[in-house]
């Protein structure tokens, strides 16, 4: 609660700038800032490499300081993770992204997958599928074009569980990708089990693949078993050319990486699919 947050603050308050990131993600603190606007969405652009075109992008959060600089999600997620603040974060997530597929949908962007991720705590929570479906109607987004990312590990926390509750949203038309794929304990059993749609090859694996023969072998091993399912494979944290190259040449359906873009605005995105797409049809 408050009282421990305080305490951490005197113990760290010499280290400022690396601990203070970690002292703000109560619950109060939360709500506070999203009545001032403090979270923010980016977009990446995904790609899908037989058409070449930007099929979807992913919705990354990060929080804005007054002097627009950014914190990173990999800074205050874990903690609201711990705090529990992360289901009224997600909650915002879903409805903020959900809202900006819609706008750029009006505004002639057709048939784009918005993909978002979820953690243990918000795909476990009872009311997640009813927020679902509710947040659905309301912004009139097709579910279809709604991709829900999850670890492994988030799969296993209550592997039951998420049976059943990716049955409700599978049963909505909404679809599910397994993030960060190869890092957690993986469960080949949870593949078969769960009707994801998609498979995300971990960056880490991607990172060193044109040097790495291991890495190479794993991604290859990937694709075939993600194929062999019925599953669509996307790799992430593509930066060259010659990993794009390589992984098209694999049988990887889509990427995404700085290599094709980094995180953007949404009006950056909106602008970057526009042209991007408009040249190569
Ligand atoms: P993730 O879902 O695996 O997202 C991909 C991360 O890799 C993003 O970092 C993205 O900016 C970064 N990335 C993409 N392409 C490249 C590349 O080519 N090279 C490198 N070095 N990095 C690349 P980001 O935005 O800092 O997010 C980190 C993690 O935070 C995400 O990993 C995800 O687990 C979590 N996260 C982000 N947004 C949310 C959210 O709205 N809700 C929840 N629960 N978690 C989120
Ligand atoms: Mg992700
Ligand atoms: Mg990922
Ligand atoms: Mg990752």
């Amino acid at each position: 609660g408050k009282k421990s947050g305080k305490n951490r603050y005197v113990i760290y308050d010499s280290s400022l700038r690396s601990h203070e990131n970690d002292l703000f993600m109560t619950v109060e603190t939360v709500r506070k800032g999203l009545s001032e606007g403090r979270f923010r969405l980016h977009y990446q652009p995904q790609i899908d490499l037989q058409s070449g075109l930007i099929t979807g992008t992913e919705a990354l959060i990060r929080w804005e300081y007054p002097d627009s600089s950014n914190l990173s999600p990999g800074k205050f997620i874990p903690l609201a993770e711990e705090t529990g603040a992360i289901v009224e974060i997600g909650y915002w997530v879903l409805d903020t992204a959900c809202e900006q597929l819609k706008d750029w949908m009006d505004r002639g962007i057709d048939s784009l997958q918005m993909s978002i991720n979820l953690s243990a705590k918000q795909f476990l929570d009872l009311h997640f599928p009813a927020r679902l479906a509710h947040t659905l109607s309301r912004t009139g987004v097709d579910p279809s074009l709604l991709c829900l990312e999850i670890t492994e590990h988030t799969a296993m926390t209550n592997e039951q569980y998420s049976l059943n509750i990716c049955e409700q949203i599978l049963n909505m038309g909404v679809k599910l990708s397994i993030d960060d794929f190869g890092t957690g304990y993986s469960s080949l059993s949870l593949l078969k089990n769960l009707s994801v749609h998609s498979i995300k090859i971990d960056r880490s694996f991607v990172k060193d693949m044109i040097s790495d023969e291991s890495d190479r072998a794993i991604i290859k091993a990937i694709i075939a078993m993600s194929h062999n399912l019925g599953k669509r494979v996307i790799a992430e944290g593509v930066e060259m050319s010659g990993q794009w190259d390589m992984l098209q040449d694999f049988g990887c359906d889509d990427i995404q990486g700085f290599y094709v873009s980094k995180p953007l605005t949404a009006e950056d995105c909106f602008h970057f699919i526009h042209q991007r797409n408009a040249l190569l049809t």
